[in-house]
């Protein structure tokens, strides 16, 4: 607790990136309130490997070992990738990672999106001796928040108030705190599904993270633990209700085409789900006392895998900015402090989605001129040491 009984800071939405930002105060000796409206699903080891799993850049593996919970990951299922191929399905060309030509052991891990939250909870309630403290408000809903000039105040829908100095909105790309606000976004519908399940593969899928651009969107397939692939299927929305109501061996037919049968034929999958994707882009990352973070700042096209990573990244920052600020005794709502978060994360966040937003442009385009660019481009990525090795840097969140 901060002056006059306030709490220091109340980070809203305990998804992965508003779980990591709280620990990562926690652990610089902040007393933080995380408020959650869902319970968690557990994780356990014995369960199926849930549906939702992430790439996970080295960078973000990095601050989750700063964390103290990436050996957690790692000893529990996570599956290092150690290359990636990439190519179109109208043009010729391909463009390839290897880490060991990077000198590194792995591109990335995939990780399952529950996995990580588990972990994530259990350090909050064990924190380290001399750290800060956590208190988990779960299940409560924040319904008004009101940013004044010298703090904040949340209501939760049991009628419970709480008061901060700041307020970290990490509640997800549809971010009700966001709208509160009134922090505007500029939004881009890509009237497109990702359609997500566990297949088998006649061939093993040699620790690669595989993508497939076509028309109407990619195809990705990620490696997991136990020898499958984790598929990440863009489709229309038409087409993505179709492939739904497909019987077992007609969607697995179709996906192997899809694939190019790179891995032979698909021999099984778990139950599909899908998601409609939308690019959507905060107009601010932080007002008055309350900052924006991971989804409810930006959501992405997932056909990189860079959404958490951007949402990581935004935890690294704001928590740096924070620590600082505690050692001199600052206040963590200050105007410069939020300010300061908002430059260095906006403008990467925004090259971040606009890029990604330029590539599914041009990769789900038919047009002669630009399937011929486009298919120069991945050879001359491919064959351009400097060039590949920047994408590669870009990826990793090294740039
Ligand atoms: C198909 C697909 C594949 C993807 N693949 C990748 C990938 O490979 N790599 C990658 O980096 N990213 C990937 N992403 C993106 C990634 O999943 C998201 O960026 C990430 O999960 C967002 O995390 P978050 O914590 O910001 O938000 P969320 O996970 O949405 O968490 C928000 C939390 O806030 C809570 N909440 C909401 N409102 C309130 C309220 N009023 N009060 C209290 N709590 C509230 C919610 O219950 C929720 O738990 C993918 C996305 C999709 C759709």
């Amino acid at each position: 607790m901060s002056r006059r009984g306030e709490l220091e800071i109340v980070v809203v939405g305990a998804g992965v990136a508003g779980s990591a930002m709280a620990l990562a105060l926690v652990r610089a000796g902040f007393d933080v309130a995380l408020v959650e409206s869902r319970p968690p699903s557990r994780w356990h080891a014995a369960d199926e490997v849930d549906p939702r799993v992430v790439a996970l850049a080295p960078d973000s593996a990095a601050l989750l070992d700063e964390l103290g919970v990436w050996r957690a990951v790692l000893a529990a299922r996570a599956s290092a990738y150690r290359r990636m191929r990439v190519w179109d399905a109208l043009a010729p060309g391909e463009l390839s990672f290897d880490a060991a030509d990077r000198g590194e052991a792995a591109l990335g891990w995939i990780v399952e999106n529950r996995l990580l939250q588990h972990v994530l909870w259990g350090a909050l309630n064990a924190p380290p001796e001399g750290a800060g403290s956590a208190r988990l408000l779960c299940p409560a809903e924040v319904v008004a928040v009101d940013n004044e000039a010298d703090g904040v105040a949340v209501e939760l829908a049991d009628g419970t108030r709480l008061r901060a100095r700041l307020l970290i909105a990490a509640d997800g790309a549809a971010s009700p705190i966001r709208q509160q606000l009134g922090i505007g976004t500029r939004d881009r519908d890509y009237g497109q599904r990702a359609i997500v399940a566990h297949v088998g593969t006649e061939r093993a899928h040699e620790a690669t993270a595989w993508q497939r651009f076509q028309p109407g969107g990619p195809l990705a397939f990620l490696p997991l633990v136990d020898g499958r692939c984790s598929i990440v299927w863009s489709r229309p929305d038409a087409d993505a209700a179709r492939m739904l109501a497909l019987d077992e061996s007609a969607f697995l037919a179709e996906l192997g085409c899809a694939f190019d049968f790179r891995l032979g034929a698909i021999t099984s999958t778990t139950p599909r789900y899908a998601f409609p994707l939308k690019l959507r882009l905060a107009e601010r990352h932080a007002i008055g006392r309350c900052a924006l973070l991971g989804d409810a700042a930006h959501a992405v096209h997932p056909l990189a895998g860079q959404g958490l990573n951007l949402g990581l990244r935004d935890v690294r920052c704001l928590a740096a900015l924070l620590a600082r600020a505690q050692q001199r005794g600052g206040d963590p709502g200050a105007a410069n402090l939020l300010r300061r978060y908002e430059r260095e994360r906006r403008s990467e966040n925004t090259l971040a989605a606009r890029g990604l937003d330029l590539i599914e442009r041009s990769f789900g385009s038919e047009a002669m001129p630009i399937v011929a660019v486009r298919g120069l481009a991945l050879s001359l990525a491919d064959r351009l040491g400097p060039l590949k090795h920047l994408l590669g840097d870009a990826a990793a969140g090294r740039l």
